[in-house]
């Protein structure tokens, strides 16, 4: 009988409650044993309790659930070996050698460089005389399946993360309700949203709200924006429109690098459009609440093929992330998965702008 375990790690996203559920029911209709791994990978440095043996019934309802029930954290000594040599003794106590974790890139990375080490983190404990050459024997390998959960929509090589589109959805919700209230005031709000060095989230929202102006990390403005932003905003004003909506990403920066804030672009429409100009940085709540259809679907059928995956994979399988491209959930390389992410930060930095465009959209 495989036993499986199911954590969530790095940044919550709506929708990591229903890739847990899946994984633990898909597991258990599988005839496998499910467990949940507690608060990232401190729980799995930290074992014992925080590696729960999970039944079928431990998940009911996680389905409609924001945030993740099983929790998250940044856990700093996972990010080193002696963290890792106590993850890989407490997963040999509990009789574990497959894992799924949900989360970023940063975690699905440190998931691969664990099962890269395994072999010779048991054989050290083994000389450390911490577990038995017996007690390691079954665990020659381990398999790593990773789930991208994030709201930021920032991995290449899938078209959608695990809570992106909820949190698009929460966000067009909140410029709806800013709207009602500029539109009675005929007031211009700029709008920050999350999404770190992503512009996915922005961009997607400046479409679905019909924004004024957007500013993303990876396509900078042209380098007179302000001339081009004020005459296009004045140009709308001009049409009639009583409301101005400028949506920024919180990595925008200009064509030099150089962060382009909130406040700047405030006062430029204070000062030479002369509109009275709010901003608001919607913060948290565009991670809470509950995930929209989408997200349920995505994790639900995620989920299921990680827990495929683990079964098929053969000793010399690289470990894949479930990724799903044109409507198809399919198995994706992880380590290649996140170096075409990382080329993305690379491309900017160089201000190679339309290459990291192409990169974010790379299969
Ligand atoms: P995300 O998964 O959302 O990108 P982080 O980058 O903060 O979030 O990663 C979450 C956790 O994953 C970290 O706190 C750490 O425990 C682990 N992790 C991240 N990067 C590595 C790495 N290179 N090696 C080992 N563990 C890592």
């Amino acid at each position: 009988k495989r036993r499986i375990a199911v954590m969530t790690s790095g940044g919550d996203a709506p929708g990591m409650n229903g890739a847990v559920r899946a994984v633990v029911r898909m597991a258990i209709a599988q005839g496998c044993e499910a467990f949940c791994i507690y608060e990232g990978y401190e729980g799995l440095v930290q074992g014992g309790d925080m590696i729960k043996r999970t039944e079928w019934e431990d998940v009911r309802g996680y389905l409609s659930e924001g945030g993740t029930l099983i929790g998250t954290a940044r856990c700093a000594s996972f990010r080193e070996r002696p963290g890792r040599m106590k993850a890989a003794k407490n997963m040999v106590i509990a009789g574990i050698d497959a894992l799924i974790v949900c989360g970023g890139d940063g975690s699905l990375t440190g998931a691969d460089t664990f099962r890269k080490e395994w072999p010779g983190l048991l054989e050290e404990l083994v000389s450390k005389q911490e577990l038995t050459a017996e007690a390691i024997k079954p665990f020659k390998y381990l398999n790593i399946v990773g789930l991208v959960g994030s709201i930021d929509n920032d991995m290449s090589m899938t078209d959608a993360t695990i809570g992106c589109y909820s949190s698009l959805h929460r966000i067009c919700n909140s410029v709806d309700s800013i709207n009602d209230t500029a539109q009675s005031h005929q007031r211009a709000f700029i709008v920050e949203v999350m999404g770190r060095h992503c512009g996915w989230l922005a961009l997607m929202a400046g479409i679905s709200t019909g924004a004024d102006f957007l500013f993303i990390p990876e396509q900078p403005p042209e380098k007179d924006w302000k001339k081009e932003m004020c005459s296009i905003i004045h140009e709308h004003r001009k049409r009639g429109k009583r409301v101005t909506i400028v949506i920024v990403a919180e990595g925008a920066q200009d064509q030099e690098l150089n962060k382009i804030t909130p406040d700047e672009i405030k006062d430029l429409l204070s000062n030479d459009l002369k509109l009275d100009t709010r901003v608001t940085t919607l913060g948290h709540v565009q991670r809470g609440g509950a995930p929209c259809a989408y997200d349920r679907m995505l994790s639900t059928l995620q989920g299921a093929e990680a827990v495929k995956a683990v079964l098929e994979a053969q000793p010399d399988t690289p470990s894949p992330i479930i990724s799903i491209i044109e409507n198809k959930i399919i198995r994706k390389p992880l380590l290649e998965a996140v170096e075409l992410t990382n080329e993305v930060a690379v491309a900017i930095k160089a201000r190679n702008f339309d290459k990291a465009m192409n990169l974010r959209d790379a299969e």
